[in-house]
């Protein structure tokens, strides 16, 4: 019996996990994941979806960039439409025509980073109402069972979220083992394990020996994957790295990995040479309302007067709806369309973020093919390259020395 199928047997899963390609230069992989509302490809961008609503795009719109695992807010879903709509309605897949994955976080982060009078206890999250003032609390029990209730193909438990860079060290130490603590709750709550699957949220600030000591805590709680938390909340991105790269080395190879809140190409570009599989961020979605088109090129505002009379599409070649021609099906939609929607009218907006969702998902897909082929570290140079239009005097320092850690010279000409 292999280790995967002794896993499986200890504890329900809801998902199959298959390495495809390692890369045998970095620590990247491939993998396909089975989930019940169907296959996705590693490494993966999640866009997300707030309110059961990709901002401005319908499920349609959302299906067509090739998303089939997004993520909806469990705070949001749980105050709208609310716990007793989801159950009649038989959960969010349901309520938003989605016939694809959903990943849903616990709804702890946005309590604490919503509210300013959130209070986190050995019980869970104290807060009060954002409707009338009346004071509730969030526990690891009640998350999951508004999880439950949302139907989401892939649950998160409710962890004590601090920010990286808070110098209070014993609250750090606390929440980490909270986390843990809490995930033992959350695993005892769970209805449905045969359907939906629950991971657990490293911890531990950026500190890599509690890093280590979580991860040797939540491994052993053995579910069907694993989140690394707490992350992006400002810390130096060598900082970052170091926790990434420290946490995938000991986490098992047969188990998907998401490195939570990250968004930016680079930083999931580098993520993955680290070994790390999933990511989600409300950048892409964000960026779009800002006039900002996201390109292999980097982002570009096209609020800037000098794409008024520019009348190419907003990424050359890209295959999104937006881009492409009428001729091939698309709406072929210009910069200077763009330009010209962008401050007045939501369409704009909309546009791009079909734009620049669809471009996080293709660059994700260009990745899995070169770790398949054997040449994500020529992958990473181009990228880098095409970025920086050939001038590695701007490449940032953090991504140099991480991928140099993982055997990549970022700065060799190919
Ligand atoms: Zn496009």
């Amino acid at each position: 019996m292999t280790a995967q199928e002794q896993d499986m047997v200890a504890r329900p899963s809801a998902l199959t996990f298959d390495l495809v390609a390692r890369c045998t230069t970095t620590k990247a992989r491939a993998a396909n994941l089975r989930l019940p509302h169907g296959q996705v490809q590693l490494p993966m961008f999640m866009p997300v979806a707030t309110q059961a609503s990709l901002k401005g795009l319908t499920p349609k719109q959302l299906e067509e960039t090739s998303c089939r695992l997004c993520l909806n807010n469990t705070y949001h879903l749980g105050l709208k439409p609310g716990q007793k709509t989801l159950d009649a309605i038989g959960g969010a897949h349901k309520l938003q025509s989605w016939p694809h994955n959903i990943l849903t976080d616990s709804g702890g982060f946005q309590m604490v980073s919503l509210l300013k009078l959130a209070q986190v206890t050995e019980e869970g999250v104290r807060f009060l109402s954002p409707h009338d003032g009346t004071p509730m609390l969030l526990t690891p029990e009640h998350s999951i069972s508004l999880q439950n209730s949302i139907g989401s193909d892939i649950m998160m438990q409710l962890d004590d979220v601090i920010a990286t860079t808070s110098p209070d060290h014993a609250r750090i130490k606390e929440a980490m083992h909270r986390s843990v603590r809490w995930l033992d709750r959350c695993i005892e709550a769970h209805q449905n394990p045969e359907s939906q699957n629950l991971f657990c949220i490293i911890q531990g600030g950026l500190d890599l020996d509690l890093r280590r000591e979580c991860c040797r805590e939540m491994v052993a709680r053995d579910t069907p994957g694993i989140a690394i938390g707490g992350l992006s909340g400002g810390e130096a991105k060598s900082e970052f790295c170091k926790v990434v790269d420290t946490c995938t080395g000991l986490l098992p190879e047969h188990k998907p990995r998401y490195v939570m809140g990250v968004g930016f190409s680079e930083d999931i570009l580098v993520s993955v040479a680290l070994g790390a599989d999933m990511f989600d961020c409300v950048w892409p979605t964000r960026t779009a309302r800002f006039g900002n088109a996201i390109t292999r090129f980097g982002t570009h505002n096209l609020k800037n007067a000098t794409y008024a009379y520019d009348f190419g599409p907003v990424e050359e070649g890209c295959q999104c709806t937006c881009c492409r021609p009428p001729s091939e099906g698309g709406l072929g939609i210009t910069r200077a369309y763009i330009h010209h929607t962008a401050a007045k009218e939501t369409a704009g907006a909309h546009l791009l973020s079909i734009h620049n969702v669809h471009h996080l998902l293709d660059l994700m897909r260009r990745a899995r093919e070169a770790i398949v082929d054997q040449r994500y570290p020529a992958f990473l140079r181009s990228y880098f390259s095409g970025l920086y239009a050939g001038d590695k005097t701007k490449y940032p320092e953090w991504a140099v020395e991480a991928l140099r850690g993982v055997g990549v010279n970022l700065l060799a000409d190919d």
